[in-house]
């Protein structure tokens, strides 16, 4: 599926193809602390099949509890995270943050990884009352 997005004030944007049934959910503190939300979501396109079309994402390098050399790549001007990729087999891999893809609601998650930090009240958020807008 080809996709497109941009960070929030639009100085970066890229173009991709991705596998939509291949959407994940992680849990992870890194992913908490980066985002400051509850948890991540992310699409995943081969480096071939990705593109940065606008701009140039910063890079903040981290190890993952799993020992792995990450790549958080976002924009340096409104702070939005736009992909991750890593190193060695990681590199043929980008993940793209699912909050930037122009076609997001198309696109639900179908697997979630480090369910070990997940906020304990994960899965009861669709129960809590709410409203159209705020
Ligand atoms: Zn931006
Ligand atoms: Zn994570």
């Amino acid at each position: 599926m080809k996709i497109d997005g941009q960070c929030h004030c639009g100085a970066i944007s890229y173009e991709a193809v991705i596998d939509p049934d291949d959407i994940g959910i992680c849990h992870c503190v890194d992913c908490q602390q980066l985002t400051g939300s509850a948890y991540r979501v992310t699409a995943f396109a081969r480096r071939e099949d990705f593109r940065v079309t606008a701009g140039m994402p910063k890079t903040y390098v981290k190890t993952g509890a799993n020992g792995r050399i990450r790549y958080q790549m976002f924009c340096g001007d409104c702070g939005s995270p736009i992909y991750t990729t890593g190193t060695d087999e990681d590199a043929e891999e980008i993940g793209i943050r699912w909050g930037n893809i122009r076609q997001r609601k198309a696109l639900a998650p179908n697997h979630q990884i480090w369910c070990e930090s997940a906020a304990n009240w994960f899965g009861e958020v669709a129960m809590l009352p709410g409203r159209e807008r705020d």
